[in-house]
């Protein structure tokens, strides 16, 4: 049994391409071309380049001595936040430029809600002198001001989607009729392991680059490439697929998955898509989505900006479904306390959405002698301002 996409882009029951049929020539074209392109050598070797020189990999895996010595266990880190642009999301934007490249595309558009996703698109876009359209939520755009700023001073156009509550979900609507207008010299970059076959797994090729790291320096450190336990934080699901990718078929390595609780499962304000979520389509994929009894898509809440998504990539519903993966609500409170604690034992102030893997150890006992790979998918500098009204610095 595989833990990995099937050949039409099941895991299990989930995933596939439910999109519509004006949508099928770009997703087919990409579809019959994703695997041959990214196996070409000349592929490779640009993208390991530009991860290597561009984005700064490999990243290190950082044994935290203080954080292990408190929870009395081995926790190493594997810091993403090192990446250029500050978390893993950059990745996947890379491979997908050198994508659209080989795919004869001169545009590229993607959708954006708290903002991250489009300054990494707009970021590759400006690498390679490609037009870059960004649809971002009305709303969103005034939230999120300085990634606004950002993504124009990369030379991005960013357009605001007008419609429905002028959130994530309209932007991605938007993004979706301009492609469809579009699909002879647009690329459409997803930032997530979401929407319809191929993206869920050419983005999980693309992050997986954080597991083949991953092994190699535990190698080195602990003598074996296995640890105990993998863990990361689920918003759509990238850092978390890269993180796992290579230990989806090792038994002997735990999954673990935290989601946002927002503030509490029940509490009416969350973003736990796996605990609270139905099957259903969401972006062109079946999964597992936080819907109402008659089926529209539940507005999700987090504190962060980027677990804030009322679905999980078809790999995670997959995951969670069958057992294989061991899913942990965190709050909005339990991961602020412990990102606190993570800048002041290590010295590094992660991203609100890696707080809440850090959080786990109220919920979770390890061994001792237990190694644990924590993925630290981004830096806190984002999320400054919230830390500092959160705690009154
Ligand atoms: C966007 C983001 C996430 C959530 O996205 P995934 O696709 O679930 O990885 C997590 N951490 C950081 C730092 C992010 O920027």
């Amino acid at each position: 049994m595989s833990y990995h996409a099937n050949e039409k882009g099941y895991y299990g029951e989930f995933g596939g391409a439910f999109i519509p049929e004006m949508l099928y020539p770009n997703c087919e074209e990409l579809r019959q071309n994703y695997i041959r392109i990214m196996s070409e050598p000349s592929f490779q070797e640009e993208f390991h380049q530009l991860l290597k020189d561009y984005v700064g990999r490999p990243t290190p895996l950082y044994f935290a001595e203080r954080l292990s010595e408190k929870y009395q266990t081995k926790i190493y880190l594997k810091r993403e936040d090192l990446c250029h642009t500050g978390a893993h999301k950059v990745n996947n934007t890379i491979g997908q430029i050198l994508m659209a490249k080989k795919l004869g595309k001169n545009r590229i558009i993607a959708e954006t809600g708290a903002g991250q996703h489009g300054v990494a698109t707009a970021t590759v876009c400006a690498l390679m002198g490609i037009e870059c359209v960004v649809y971002m939520g009305e709303i969103d755009i005034e939230r999120q001001a300085p990634n606004v700023a950002r993504m124009k001073m990369l030379g991005a156009e960013v357009r605001a989607a007008k419609s429905g509550s002028r959130t994530l979900k309209d932007a991605t609507n938007e993004a979706i009729r301009d492609w469809i207008n579009n699909p002879v010299n647009t690329h459409y970059i997803i930032g997530s392991v979401v929407g319809p076959h191929p993206y869920p797994d050419m983005v999980a090729r693309f992050q997986s680059v954080i597991s083949e790291e991953i092994k190699w320096q535990l190698q080195e450190k602990e003598g074996k490439e296995n640890p105990n336990y993998v863990v990361a934080c689920v918003g759509g699901g990238s850092n978390a697929a890269g993180a796992y990718y290579h230990y989806l078929d090792t038994p002997e390595v735990g999954i673990i998955a935290v989601e946002a609780a927002g503030k509490g499962v029940n509490s009416g304000e969350s973003a736990a898509t796996s605990a609270l979520g139905k099957v259903g389509i969401i972006h062109g994929s079946k999964t597992l989505l936080m819907q109402t009894e008659d089926g529209q898509i539940t507005e999700p809440y987090s504190i962060s900006a980027g677990l804030d998504y009322p679905g999980v990539g078809p790999m995670h519903a997959h995951l969670y479904k069958s057992g294989r993966g061991e899913f942990i609500s965190i709050t909005d409170d339990e991961a602020m306390t412990a990102g606190l604690e993570m800048s002041q034992l290590e010295g590094i102030i992660p991203a609100i959405e890696t707080s809440h893997a850090f959080a786990i150890f109220d919920y979770k006992k390890f061994e001792k002698d237990d190694v644990i790979v924590i993925n630290l998918s981004g830096r806190g500098d984002k999320d400054l301002q919230t830390y500092i009204d959160y705690f009154r610095l």
